[in-house]
């Protein structure tokens, strides 16, 4: 794309930073706006994929999360009270050299937002924003103030936000408690592994290595409790201790880690939401990227990876065209694909182990799990959770 253009990008989560630094190493000029007065990650531990690192990379930030993070060789699940393993996926069996990083959202989030400000975005914080006009580019800010004069407005607000009128989403019945802990040094959880337990699917628990904040930080592992969130008021009002002998019942191994909950706040709830963007283009002026486009539960670990391939990929196609309106056909291009073919398995796989159907996980346990380790499944639920299925990395220009 010839010449510096005026950017305006709604949330500065991990799809927004990381857009907004390479728009702005490409020399536009780029604004991000942020509700929240100071920037700073929602959630817990996030898991990459080989698809959300390889951007990273392009970033110059993959080594120094690499290195802070944990490696993660296998996703392993057993089903209780029989202990029989429903879920049984190792990287290595789509390539030779692949993992998932664990990692705490908070690292990612940080050299994110250092990228971009050495790149000279220009953070507009506290300043919800209300409306866009996608026709003549300009946003409306809650307080009131109207920023005209845009090239392209690029909604990156994520899954819950005023500004998604044309939203046909829906709210997933479960979501997840979730807390980020000090890995325990003589426990017994895999620092290879995201481990779970279910009982049929209405209960299930996890932990997942995490790695450290910084170089000095302590290891940290984060735990997950699936909850409908219909129940998440009545847990709140009931006995921490009732559901600790709950949640030790389930997985007994967890009780070392059970008191370090003093409170129910120290556990905090995420209620899932799963939604495709009808109109990801809007205009000749707006477009969305990230959870903002496409979101869905986080069970097959994708959503922060998809919204960075959104990134190199808007960020690419902004590059290769001259006008705007061409580069967002050509960013649709890029990636409707790899984003409806995903949206349709998340779909599929989350009740399998989040939901109140018997059936599901019956058939998970004495069809899909048997068959699962015949040739070629293994290969590809490997590459399913890589997020490789639909080559998403050669379509981009990436490896
Ligand atoms: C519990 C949980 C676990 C997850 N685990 C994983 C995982 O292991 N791996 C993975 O890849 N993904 C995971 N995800 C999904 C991942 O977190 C999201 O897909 C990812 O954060 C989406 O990034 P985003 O940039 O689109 O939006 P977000 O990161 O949600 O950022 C949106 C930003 O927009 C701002 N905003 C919203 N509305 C407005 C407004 N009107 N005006 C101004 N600013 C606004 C918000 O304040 C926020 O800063 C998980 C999600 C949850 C909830």
């Amino acid at each position: 794309m010839s010449g510096s253009r005026e950017i305006a990008i709604v949330g500065a989560g991990i799809g927004g930073l990381a857009l907004a630094a390479f728009l702005a190493r490409d020399g536009h000029r780029v604004r991000v706006f942020d509700q929240f007065p100071e920037a700073k990650p929602i959630g817990s531990g996030l898991m990459l994929q080989q698809t959300g690192l390889a951007v990273l990379e392009q970033l110059g930030l993959r080594a120094e999360i690499d290195a802070l993070g944990t490696r993660i060789a296998r996703l392993w699940g057993l089903t209780v009270p029989s202990l029989r393993p429903v879920l049984d996926v190792r990287y290595t069996k789509w390539q030779p050299d692949l993992y998932g990083l664990g990692v705490q959202r908070g690292l990612v989030f940080e050299q994110l937002l250092g990228a971009a400000s050495k790149a000279g975005v220009e953070m507009v914080l506290d300043s919800a924003v209300a409306s866009a006009n996608p026709a003549d580019p300009s946003i409306q800010l809650e307080n009131g103030d109207h920023v005209a004069g845009m090239d392209l407005i690029v909604f990156a607000h994520g899954a819950r936000s005023s500004l998604t009128p044309d939203d046909r989403g829906v709210d997933l019945p479960y979501g997840a408690l979730w807390a980020t802990l000090p890995w325990p040094e003589n426990g017994s959880f895999d620092k290879s592994a995201l481990e779970q337990r279910y009982r049929a699917a209405h209960q299930m628990t996890g932990v997942m290595p995490s790695g450290r904040l910084a170089k000095n930080a302590p290891e940290t592992l984060t735990y997950f409790w699936s909850i409908r969130a219909d129940q998440e008021a009545n847990w709140r009002a009931a006995s921490l201790d009732q559901w600790k002998q709950d949640a030790i019942a389930l997985w007994p191994e967890t009780e070392q880690l059970m008191a370090q909950f003093q409170s129910h706040d120290d556990l905090t709830f995420a209620r899932y939401r799963h939604h495709t963007s009808r109109h990801p283009v809007v205009g000749r002026g707006l477009v969305r990227l990230g959870d903002a486009w496409h979101a869905a539960s986080p069970q097959l670990g994708q959503g922060a990876n998809m919204a960075l391939l959104d990134a190199w990929a808007l960020s690419q196609a902004m590059r290769a065209e001259p006008r705007v309106e061409d580069a967002l056909r050509h960013y649709l291009r890029l990636r409707r694909y790899h984003v409806q073919l995903y949206q349709i398995m998340t779909w599929l796989f989350t009740p399998v182990y989040q939901g109140d159907s018997r059936v599901l996980p019956w058939l998970r346990d004495w069809l899909a799990a048997p068959l699962s380790k015949i040739w070629p499944a293994p290969t590809l639920l490997a590459a399913m959770v890589s997020g490789s299925l639909g080559a998403p990395l050669k379509r981009l220009g990436l490896r």
